[in-house]
């Protein structure tokens, strides 16, 4: 429960009258990409942090379990990043983690009819780089490819905060049923976790523009080359440490202590007039609590009403607006086959089930390990673990002969049903932005307001602002946000 008090707020007074209080301490919540990220940003800025995660390792949703039956390391899921993920590859770089991502320059496309599409940039410049490449796309009719230009012409020329039904949209805008299914849904579904039935226009913008059209490197494909267990560990582990980040892991926020105090707020314009929250400390599940001079919240949307006081859920309109949120689901189904049965390093599938098929090479001697991932997997719910699997391997056998021939030996099916938050049309006016009305609090996690989907680069850009937002307060405003493509 939040507590009424009428003292006054003593270190944000006392910074405003005598410039920085140093040294500054902050407790941040939450040890995902979001909370790595403004982690990272404050210690950078001289603050000592203390990260605080439930789990036993960081990297939240990004991360990998121990597979009992091998004792290896497995993604939940594969993740991937582009070129247009710029504060992604910011905080990998700063780190020194860059050299475990993979770019690929191609991407392969392949139909239930086992032909395929290589997609590739040519030298031209954007947004041509990638106009010889759509027009080689053997699943598409050549008047599919002119609907389809006119479709990101028109797409470009939307209005940035524009955001109807894509569907009604698209289909007024000279799109049929064929390039709705085998262009838009296929980049669309994967990029937004989400069905085109559902999502907004803004996003769909977004994604083509960002990863399309504005930049020649934009649409590049990283991907990890060591589990996500490993991309976020040791030399994270080591960074952390040298800055001063003090980690804690295994132990989860019970509540965070809000108390409601009358301030005075004059030059304080981010904060509401004639009353202010203010975090007194945080309790832990193990009875103990910390405090410090300010707090990153950084859990996903819905474990935020785990540990904010009810009372306060209710009474601010940032934190009540965040149950209009809503989840979607993704499956990822685990492979191991006895031989080598793919060649291509991953392929998008077209008018299948599936829809990236991620080929992870020999994991252990004899074990090849194949990863396929259906997002926005609503219509896999009623179906059990058994029959996903079977559904999988009989597509890949279909598409990839030598699984047929190859046993397998072991399988998993993952699915993780609040994988993203769901970019449905408006979705952004329920999004809280990083700065709430918590005097010393700000809120990170990939669905806050950061202008990017759920994603790794969106959890990235909420952490930097969220540290952005503390440094401000605190009076010493710096920028950590990187620019996007097309703005270097
Ligand atoms: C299956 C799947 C596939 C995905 N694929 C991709 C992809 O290919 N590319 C991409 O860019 N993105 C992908 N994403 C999205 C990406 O994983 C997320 O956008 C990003 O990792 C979110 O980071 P976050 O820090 O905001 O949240 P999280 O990663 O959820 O981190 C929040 C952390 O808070 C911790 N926590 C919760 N409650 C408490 C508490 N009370 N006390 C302490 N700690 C607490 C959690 O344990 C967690 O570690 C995928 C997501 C899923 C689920």
């Amino acid at each position: 429960m939040a507590i009424a008090e009428t003292e006054q707020l003593p270190h944000i007074n006392s910074m405003h009258s005598s410039g920085l209080a140093t040294p500054t301490s902050a407790v941040v919540i939450g040890g995902g990409l979001a909370g790595i990220a403004a982690a990272v940003g404050l210690a950078q800025h001289g603050v000592r942090v203390t990260l605080v995660e439930a789990r036993n390792r960081l990297g939240g949703r990004a991360g990998s379990f121990t597979d009992p039956a091998s004792g290896q390391w497995v993604d939940a899921c594969q993740h991937v990043s582009m070129g247009c993920c710029t504060n992604f590859s910011h905080l990998l770089r700063t780190i020194g983690l860059e050299h475990f991502l993979s770019p690929q320059t191609k991407l392969y496309f392949i139909t239930p009819d086992r032909r395929r599409s290589v997609f590739k940039a040519d030298p031209w410049p954007a947004p041509l780089h990638l106009g010889r490449a759509l027009w080689g796309a053997h699943y598409l009719t050549e008047t599919d490819k002119l609907r389809i230009a006119w479709g990101l012409f028109a797409l470009l020329r939307a209005k940035p905060q524009a955001d109807p039904p894509l569907l009604p949209w698209l289909e007024a805008h000279w799109q049929n049923r064929r390039t709705i299914d085998r262009f838009w849904a296929v980049v669309l579904t994967s990029a937004l976790n989400e069905t085109i039935d559902r999502i907004g226009l803004k996003y769909a913008r977004k994604v083509f523009r960002d990863g399309f059209l504005r930049h020649r490197d934009g649409f590049v494909v990283h991907i990890p080359t060591v589990p996500l267990g490993r991309l976020y560990g040791d030399e994270l582990r080591t960074w952390l440490a040298a800055h001063q980040v003090h980690v804690r892991e295994g132990i989860a926020v019970k509540r965070l202590h809000i108390l409601a105090r009358e301030t005075s707020t004059a030059g304080m314009t981010s904060l509401p007039p004639d009353k202010s929250w203010t975090v007194q400390r945080v309790e832990l599940r193990d009875g103990s609590t910390l405090s410090a001079d300010w707090y990153v919240l950084a859990v996903p949307f819905d474990r935020v009403g785990d540990v904010i006081p009810a009372e306060v859920m209710e009474q601010e309109t940032y934190f009540a607006n965040i149950r209009h949120l809503s989840p979607s689901p993704i499956t990822s189904v685990h492979l191991w086959f006895d031989q080598p049965v793919l060649t291509l390093p991953h392929a998008v599938l077209i008018d299948s089930c599936g829809q990236w098929v991620f080929n992870r090479g020999e994991v252990a001697p004899g074990e090849f390990y194949v990863q396929v991932v259906v997002s926005a997997a609503r219509e896999l719910r009623g179906a059990g673990r058994a029959e996903i699997q079977r559904r999988i391997v009989d597509e890949l056998q279909r598409l990839f002969p030598p699984v047929a021939r190859a046993r397998l030996l072991r399988a998993k099916v993952v699915t993780e049903h609040t994988a993203t938050f769901s970019a449905v049309p408006g979705v952004d006016r329920w999004r809280p932005a990083q700065a709430s009305p918590i005097a010393n609090l700000a809120v990170a996690g990939d669905w806050t307001n950061t202008g990017w989907p759920a994603t790794m680069e969106g959890a990235v850009r909420s952490g930097y602002l969220a540290a952005e937002v503390i440094l401000a307060r605190r009076g010493q405003p710096v920028k950590l946000l990187q620019p996007e493509l097309g703005e270097l």
